[in-house]
């Protein structure tokens, strides 16, 4: 079989992809999502700490909605059983531990062979929504590998009680990391370059200034980290302000963000201007057929679940103008549209 689309990627862009081509009509068994991880949504469960407030205007985008998904200020239980409503509502077919390999335009009607570690299918359009999380940023300087259960770049893959925490960055995730650390009884310190907390939303900046007051997180602002070394089993931190000096922490967690997976994307054929990958209207790649949605389609900033939602719904606009034909002769077109 042929399917109509396929996407790769099951976060809240890969999901609202295929909720939004239900949505105008493309059949729900001719959508296949592919997702790496052995669940969806794996960014939200794997980065976000269980306490976290999930809010709708993450990094200062508007939390409008245009597509058929929005999400507004929720837990983080909230957000995920939110997507486990949209797959199980629209019947979408999911198939999990899939790594794409391969796609390849073989077949000279134009038709995408998609190859992954679990099979091999043909579809007409193909979306990737693969976000920017498959490897978080890590930082220049080499880390000590023997203590790399000490060294995280997430705060759900191991559970941190009781111990002396560095986090180092500047953004809400850092913020989120110390108040959800703080909350398990840790000693809070936060690393960050710069001297001001410029992109981090009011809600989390206060957050950290207000922990900060009462002494429940100790700030470590201009600072530059320049190495990490193993000493005796113990992370010892050197810092180059020598108001900072060396110290030593049971646990380092980076939250410096996640970057577009630049070689995936190339050896997909798609082209890129410098570190970005090229896009046109609706988010359609230098392969024509081939979008980009989600976390992939907001430039180096980064984009929110509301920003996946909407991408997709400028995506599902620029399929149906290239490349979706309805029935006329029925009644409600929007159950006859098939691919061209
Ligand atoms: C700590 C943290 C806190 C955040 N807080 C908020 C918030 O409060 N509000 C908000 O709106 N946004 C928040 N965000 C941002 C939000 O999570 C992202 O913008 C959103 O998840 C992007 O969705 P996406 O579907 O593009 O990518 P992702 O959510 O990253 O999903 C990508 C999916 O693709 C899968 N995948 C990756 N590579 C492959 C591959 N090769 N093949 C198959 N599958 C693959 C992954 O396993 C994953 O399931 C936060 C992000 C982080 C890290």
């Amino acid at each position: 079989m042929v399917f109509s689309l396929v996407i790769i990627g099951a976060g809240p862009a890969g999901i609202s992809m295929a909720v939004e081509a239900v949505n105008v009509g493309v059949l729900p068994e001719k959508i296949l999502i592919l997702e790496k991880a052995p669940e969806h949504s794996y960014t939200i469960k794997k980065y976000y700490p269980d306490q976290k407030k999930v809010t709708a205007n993450y990094k200062g985008f508007k939390s409008v909605c245009t597509g058929v998904l929005c999400l507004a200020d929720s837990s983080k239980h909230e957000t995920i059983s939110y997507l486990d409503q949209a797959v199980g509502t629209h019947n979408l077919t999911l198939h999990y531990n899939e790594t794409v390999h391969q796609i390849a335009r073989e077949q000279e009607d134009g038709t995408f062979t998609v190859r992954t570690s679990g099979g091999e299918y043909e579809t007409k359009l193909v979306v990737i929504a693969i976000g920017i999380f498959g490897r978080p940023n890590k930082p220049e300087y080499p880390l000590p590998g023997a203590l790399s259960k000490k060294i995280l770049f997430d705060v759900t893959s191991t559970e941190i009680k009781n111990s002396s925490v560095l986090v180092v960055g500047g953004g809400d995730s850092a913020s989120e990391y110390c108040q959800y650390l703080y909350q398990l009884g840790n000693t809070m310190h936060l690393s960050y370059r710069k001297n001001d907390f410029s992109r981090m939303n009011d809600i989390n900046k206060e957050s950290i200034m207000a922990m900060a007051m009462r002494g429940e997180v100790k700030l470590l602002l201009n600072s530059t980290i320049t190495a990490i070394k193993d000493v005796n089993g113990v992370l010892e931190v050197r810092f180059n302000e020598e108001v900072y000096g060396v110290q030593t922490f049971d646990y380092i967690v980076y939250a410096l963000g996640g970057s577009t997976p630049e070689n995936f994307l190339k050896l997909l054929g798609i082209e890129f201007e410098g570190t970005q990958p090229i896009v046109k209207p609706g988010y359609e790649t230098s392969v024509p057929g081939m979008f980009l949605v989600g976390d992939l389609s907001a430039g180096t900033k980064g984009g929110s679940i509301n920003w996946a939602f909407n991408s997709t719904n400028t995506a599902i606009k620029r399929i149906c103008e290239n490349y979706l034909r309805s029935d006329s002769q029925v009644a409600k077109p929007s159950l006859s549209t098939t691919l061209l």
